[in-house]
């Protein structure tokens, strides 16, 4: 006890050097190492005038717009006037205007992850620029304030439990080691804290929840763990299953009560789920997650290195003992005295491993997840001898932006049960609330590979979709994804929609409504007529967003490795791990997954000799 005390202290005095460290430093942007020098410095600061330019660019969302002031020669302030970018990427735009003020200069780094969003950033500074006449050679760069990352980073650190991936699963895992009485590095190769976990909608399948509760709907542990199970047609581990049902509604409690989550006062019907038990975040986004968790991983006292990405993991004595990781080029090493937890997210944004392990998911199809989902952990795990699971298993959302394949929250107007989706033909094709493998494939079966979801004004008011989403809803208007109109043959002849087979799916879809049963896909929930217009119908097709297969657990979150065997010293949590989700993960069982799992490696870690 003594000595674990000991040990404890001597990395928590590595830790608080580390604070230190950090508050000289910042993240994100790296300031460029040699400064410009203008031939004169004096007549080129005049030559610019001072005041505020707007310009534009095209982002990954559409168009940004930016307002930039300028004094006495020098970058006094950037302001984003408009942009339809997913709300995590503010930040790289935060951090690009930090770098540009920093130097004085519009040559600063995009940042990794948020290409587009940089690239249209920086287009839309630059044009603002452009409207002042001078040249952006004449601006004077300066060295950023502060020191560079790189001088202040050390080639190694130690700490009690070294975590890799900041994303829910890795945030929630080292909030609990530290709560457990650990020292805890946290490393993250994005510029930013998130993952897929920043980008989700981050519903969390929670069942006997308190708004069930007020709203009469009758759960329970074994009803989830049912559903989990036939939605993953069996091939889940049962006993992760086991675990993940029975702890889901504590951890949503956790969150909710312990990290300060704010969850909406209403719940998502996901498809595959035999009851409505999702719980929403604030404003339906994991943002509302990630920054929560973010804050109380501070207030534990968690270190987090951003912009470090972990390359391999060190073996001594058959116990993982430190991580290798490459920050600006250099090989920083990270002891952990008692355990590496791995939650560096799934391999969705990976097409060499996607195609390796299910050729079908190839260049063709569009992603919804992070750049940084590239299965590195998995692999890591794999050289250490670790057994994979279910690699096969990739999930594609069905109803995602046709030419980005983004997630479209407007479209979960459809987990109210207030849509349906129909093809070019103007039918309905599948059960709208069927698990996303089946109505993903029998959206590719459809003409040109894509869906439409259709649904009325009322519906629209009563899911709210178009305010809580409101960007979001503006530009698929402005993209023509999305069409609002005073009758089905307008809204239909938008998208050549046979109008006239429409009108008749949707007469007989009342008359289910009725009636109370739909006689052609029994679809599940209550049915909602639709009572007239105007009416909406939104384009969109399927896109890669979860991978089921990864690192095998128990249910301690130590990885297995391929004798069936603990690897010592090693735990996985979230989406880089397999065999709980089986063939097919449910709508939001992910942030239950990656809660309860991320607590359990947290907590296991801590504790570990
Ligand atoms: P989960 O839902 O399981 O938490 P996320 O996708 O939300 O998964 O988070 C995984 C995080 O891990 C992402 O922020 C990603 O950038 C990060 N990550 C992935 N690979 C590495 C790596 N090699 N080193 C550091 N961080 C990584």
């Amino acid at each position: 006890m003594g000595k674990r005390r000991m040990k404890m202290r001597k990395s928590k005095l590595v830790v608080l050097g580390l604070i230190a460290a950090l508050a000289l430093t910042g993240c994100g942007s790296k300031a460029k190492e040699e400064p410009k020098t203008s031939p004169d410095t004096d007549a080129t600061a005049t030559a610019i005038p001072s005041g505020t330019f707007t310009g534009e660019g095209e982002g990954k969302g559409g168009k940004i717009k930016v307002e930039l002031t300028l004094e006495n020669g020098e970058i006094k302030k950037i302001d984003v006037l408009e942009n339809n970018e997913t709300q995590g990427f503010a930040d790289a735009m935060q951090t690009i205007t930090d770098a540009m003020i920093g130097t004085n200069s519009f040559d600063v780094d995009s940042v990794s992850g948020a290409t587009l969003t940089s690239t249209g950033f920086k287009t839309a500074v630059e044009n603002a620029f452009e409207k002042t006449g001078a040249s952006k050679d004449q601006l004077v760069a300066k060295e950023a304030a502060g020191t560079s990352n790189k001088e202040e980073r050390e080639a190694a650190y130690t700490a009690d439990v070294v975590i890799v991936g900041a994303g829910g699963a890795g945030l929630t895992a080292a909030i609990e080691a530290a709560n457990n009485g650990a020292s805890v590095i946290l490393l993250e190769k994005m510029p930013m804290e998130g993952g897929n976990t920043l980008i989700s909608g981050g519903e969390y399948a929670a069942p006997g929840n308190w708004l069930q509760k007020e709203e009469g709907i009758e759960d329970s542990k074994d009803q989830f763990y049912e559903d989990i199970l036939k939605g993953g047609d069996y091939e889940n581990d049962p006993e992760l299953v086991r675990v993940l049902a029975d702890h889901a509604l504590e951890s949503a409690e956790w969150l909710k009560d312990e990290v300060n989550v704010t969850f909406e006062d209403y719940m998502l019907f996901f498809g595959g789920h035999s009851v409505k038990r999702s719980l929403v975040p604030k404003d339906a986004s994991g943002v509302e997650l990630i920054s929560k968790l973010t804050k109380k991983a501070g207030e534990v006292g968690v270190i987090t290195h951003l912009n470090t990405t972990a390359k391999e993991l060190v073996v001594e004595n058959d116990k993982v003992v430190a991580v290798k990781a490459e920050f600006d080029g250099k090989e920083i090493t990270y002891s952990a005295n008692k355990g590496v937890i791995l939650a560096t997210g799934g391999f969705g944004s990976n097409l060499e491993m996607r195609v390796k392990y299910n050729p079908e998911m190839n260049e063709k199809i569009l992603s919804t997840n992070s750049v940084g989902s590239t299965g590195d952990g998995i692999t890591m795990a794999e050289n250490v001898g670790a057994e994979l699971v279910d690699m096969q298993y990739i999930q594609t959302y069905p109803t995602c932006d046709p030419e980005l394949g983004t997630l479209l929250y407007v479209g979960d107007v459809r987990m109210e049960g207030r849509s349906i989706l129909v093809n070019k033909e103007g039918k309905r094709f599948v059960e709208e609330l069927e698990r996303r493998d089946v109505i993903s494939r029998a959206v590719v079966a459809q003409t040109g590979g894509v869906s439409y979801m259709f649904w009325d004004e009322a519906s629209m008011v009563a899911s709210g979709v178009n305010v809580k989403h409101q960007r979001e809803y503006d530009y698929l208007i402005e993209k023509g994804i999305l069409i609002k109109a005073d009758t089905i043959e307008e809204a239909a002849a938008f998208f050549d929609i046979d109008a006239e087979e429409l009108k008749k799916t949707v007469e007989k879809y009342n008359e289910y409504a009725k009636n109370g049963k739909d006689e052609e896909f029994n679809k599940r929930g209550t049915l909602t007529a639709f009572t007239g217009g105007p009416y909406y119908i939104m384009k969109s097709k399927p896109a890669i967003h979860h991978t089921m297969g990864g690192i095998k657990i128990n249910t301690d979150a130590n990885v297995i490795n391929t004798d069936g065997n603990i690897i010592k010293g090693l735990f996985a949590a979230g989406e880089v791990t397999g065999d709980i989700h089986g063939t097919n993960r449910l709508g939001s069982d992910a942030i239950a997954d990656i809660t309860v799992f991320g607590r359990i490696a947290g907590r296991n870690a801590a504790k570990a000799e």
